[in-house]
């Protein structure tokens, strides 16, 4: 590379994934334009603040602190300086409809007599499931998510074969479960999590116990002042390493010539010039509204549903919430129907609770809570009316949380605001407002799911979510990683 005119890079999207690709390239020496839509870092992590309560917009829960350790040090940054954070202790709390409560713990001996209590004779099969999930971990970390995939020839090596199989991935985690704990009620505490990163239980591959694994074996960590502390130290890093990032500007369309990207053009008309683009927004977005191709295959695979989410401000707090639980359905079978098959939200939905003033007294005035909730739901390809339910729905959500877990929660409400699969679409550019981008189902993963790199524009690359390895804070850092990678292995 030329030191006097470095090769510029135009990336599209202040998400993590995207942040992060810039801090890097920028420090590798490369001239690096971000754009992002919103005003805000963060994409799907973003955070806001309004009458002193701050809510994360979409991911409350950091896993595998060492990726972001790791991935910081490449730039010579101190991970832990920049965002200092603790772990939770328990991790949650799952609340069950006969009034018994579960509490998950990074601590074994914790986990086992919380296990003991709510199902006598259960920890044996939980000691037998963590060792099973330790060595999956062991190996999936380097082999599936922290490698590049070059090819489906690269990717089926002997040792990837071998993993594959030894650590089931070709089964269901739901089923899996089953099979360890007997008890559907315990199966179901051991794999529900699939649901908040959009795949069913019963369909995700056992792959996802690598995420359950890291909450039980490393813990979940809270940054102060909330996960959008990530994404703002990202931005700082990328700036403090040459990048220009600009908010608020969305990028219409990437313009080509031949096979080469030549250029982007915002919103505004304005033409920028560059060398590479790499695409943070969500791929099969990208691919339909960037590159202007709507035949893409990747809008036609399968994209996972989506959540209503839900931020209150409450006057008062609730002493004894923890900092994440968990409200579980009757029957998380049907629960999962609904949603994953009929595209539905349904009866007795799984919520979630997030009061992150347990842990961080600065994310609300004093005695009061920045409440969250989320309700796995269907994207628009389901059967909900959101713009004309949308209060209804809300309501619905908050009764459930009053008469199950909160008692006069409503009264205690300041102010209330929404996501639903819409504000998805139409803020962050998801197609058909799902949540979590590409499915993860066993046939999009690995070398299935789409390339980082466009297969004949050879300057356009991907990073985040929808492309390879997969969705997760964590993963698409790692993600990020490898698309800058391969950038500067290609462009020299
Ligand atoms: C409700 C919810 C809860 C979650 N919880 C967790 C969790 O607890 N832990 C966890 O690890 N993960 C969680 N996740 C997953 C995690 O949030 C995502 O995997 C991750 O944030 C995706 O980052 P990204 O960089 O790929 O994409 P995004 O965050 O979507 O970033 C893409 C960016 O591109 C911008 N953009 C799009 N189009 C344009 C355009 N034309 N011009 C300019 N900019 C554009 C968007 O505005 C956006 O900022 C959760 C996700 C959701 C939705």
């Amino acid at each position: 590379m030329n030191a006097a005119s470095p090769r510029h890079i135009v990336i599209v999207g202040a998400g993590v994934a995207g942040l992060t690709a810039a801090a890097l390239l920028a420090h590798r020496g490369y001239r690096v334009s971000l754009f992002e839509k919103q005003s805000v870092p963060g994409g799907r992590a973003a955070s806001m603040t309004e009458e002193g309560f701050t809510f994360d917009l979409g991911p409350t829960l950091l896993f595998m602190p060492d990726v972001y350790r790791e991935t910081f040090a490449l730039w010579g940054g101190d991970f832990d300086r920049e965002v200092p954070m603790q772990r939770l202790r328990p991790n949650y709390r799952l609340n069950y409809a006969d009034g018994k409560t579960l509490e998950i713990s990074p601590l074994l001996s914790e986990t086992m007599r919380s296990l003991e209590r709510f199902a006598p004779g259960s920890s044996r099969g939980f000691l037998r499931y963590l060792a099973d999930a330790a060595d999956a971990y062991q190996r999936s970390r380097r082999l599936f998510v922290g490698e590049r995939i070059r090819s489906f020839r690269h990717f089926l090596s002997k040792e990837r074969i071998a993993a594959l199989f030894a650590t089931g991935a070709f089964r269901r985690l739901g089923a899996q479960s089953e099979r360890s704990f007997g008890d559907p009620r315990v199966a179901g505490a051991f794999s529900f999590q699939s649901m908040y990163l959009g795949m069913s239980p019963f369909d995700a591959p056992l792959l996802y116990r690598l995420l359950l694994f890291t909450e039980l074996g490393e813990g979940i960590f809270f940054p102060q002042g909330g996960i959008g502390a990530l994404p703002r130290a990202l931005d700082r890093a990328a700036r403090g390493n040459g990048a220009q990032i600009r908010y608020a500007t969305e990028i219409a369309a990437v313009e080509r010539n031949g096979a080469s990207v030549v250029a982007v053009r915002t919103a505004e008309g304005e033409r920028v010039a560059c060398d590479a683009v790499l695409l943070n927004a969500d791929l099969p977005y990208a691919y339909d509204r960037l590159l202007g191709e709507p035949k893409h295959r990747s809008l036609r695979m399968r994209h996972t549903p989506s959540a209503l989410l839900v931020y209150a401000a409450l006057e008062e707090r609730y002493d004894d919430l923890l900092h994440h639980e968990f409200l579980m359905p009757a029957d998380l079978r049907a629960t999962c129907d609904d949603i994953f098959r009929r595209g539905r939200i349904p009866e007795d939905p799984a919520i979630y609770l997030c009061a992150p003033g347990a842990t961080d007294p600065t994310m609300a005035p004093t005695g009061k809570e920045a409440l969250y909730l989320l309700v796995p739901a269907p994207s628009l390809l389901g059967v909900v009316d959101w713009a004309g339910e949308r209060d209804a729905i809300v309501d619905r959500a908050l009764r459930i949380v009053e008469e199950r877990r909160l008692p006069g929660l409503r009264s205690r409400i300041r102010w209330v605001r929404s996501r639903t699969p819409l504000e998805f679409q139409d803020e962050l550019s998801l197609n058909f407002g799902s949540a979590f981008g590409l499915s993860h189902d066993i046939l999009q993963i690995g070398p299935m799911r789409p390339d980082n790199r466009h297969a004949t524009l050879k300057n356009c690359y991907f990073v985040g979510a929808s492309t390879r390895p997969a969705t997760g804070l964590p993963l698409v850092t790692l993600g990020a990683v490898q698309s800058v990678e391969r950038i500067c292995e290609e462009l020299g």
